[in-house]
Parts: structure tokens; sequence; C-alpha cells
């Protein structure tokens, strides 16, 4: 039996299962080489939503600007905003259906998910005595029934 590293957690929380013995069996070639994408933390597909959504409307952005703390996702410099678009499980969206700890090795993931979120309060603290706006885009409310009221909110927050 394999042992459920991280990473092999990680797929397993994508599929939404809580036990995975080996990649091959639950995910095919296509969906393995998505998760390998949104593993590495670059090019995840709930932020192209969000830069296809700010292209279109004109909005012009910079990504990943590791000046900023946290290394935003995306920092429009003319609005003074900054976007985190982030995963509901590994930042641990309160009450989020994809929010679920998974049952082998629970205060680990506990742990592990609490640290993120304070160090996320702390970022946003530091972006915010730093004159940035932030703004938190949750993976679940870019879900396509909750996309178009989540990109309104969004242009209001860049207009206020
Ligand atoms: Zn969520």
């Amino acid at each position: 039996m394999l042992k459920l590293t991280p990473k092999f957690a990680k797929e397993c929380n994508f599929c939404q299962r809580s036990e995975v013995l080996t990649m091959a069996d639950v995910h095919d070639k296509k969906t393995r080489s998505y998760n390998m994408s949104r593993i590495k933390g670059e090019n995840t597909k709930p932020e192209i939503l969000v830069r296809q959504f700010l292209h279109k409307n004109g909005f012009r952005f910079r990504l990943n600007y590791s000046k900023l703390p946290g290394k935003p996702d995306i920092v429009l410099p003319k609005y003074k905003t900054v976007i985190f678009v982030n995963g509901c499980f590994w930042h641990g969206h309160e009450n989020c259906k994809y929010y679920v700890v998974p049952n082998t090795k629970t205060e680990w993931w506990l742990n592990k998910i609490n640290k993120t979120k304070q160090r996320d309060i702390v970022n946003e603290q530091e972006l915010e005595s730093l004159g940035w706006k932030v703004k938190v885009i949750w993976e679940c409310e870019l879900k396509t029934d909750k996309r178009i009221q989540t990109f309104k909110d969004l242009l209001l927050f860049l207009k206020v």
C-alpha cells in the first residue's frame, strides 16, 4: 500500500476522494496533467478564469509579483489592488463543501491548513499596510453557477 504523501493526497482532494492508492486507477491522463499544473501552483484553472475576465474587460495586470507579501496571483498596479485566487482546501475555506479535511492524518492536515490560513492573514495585513486593496477569490466562487456573480463583485470591488 502506498503511503499517502501530500502530493497524492492533494490529488485525492481534487477528485473528492478521501483515499487514493495509486493515481492511475482514478485519474485518466488528461486529469493527471491538469492536476500536475495545479500542484505546481502556477496557471491553475481558476486563476486563468480571473485573468481572462480581467483581460477581456480591459484591466491590465501583473502576475505573481514576488516583491509583495504572499506573492499575490494577480496584481493591478493602476487600481492598487491585489487578487488572490485561493484553493478552498489548501486555504481552509470555512463552511465550504470543498474544504473537507481528510480522515487520515487529520491533525497533520489541520495543522498545515491552519498555518496557511495564518500566513494568509499576515500577508493581507501587510499588503493593506502598504496601501494595497486585497481581494480573495475562492475557487468555489468560480464554479459555473457562481462565476458571473463573482465577476460582478470583482468589478464593483475594483471600481470602489
Ligand atoms: Zn470554497
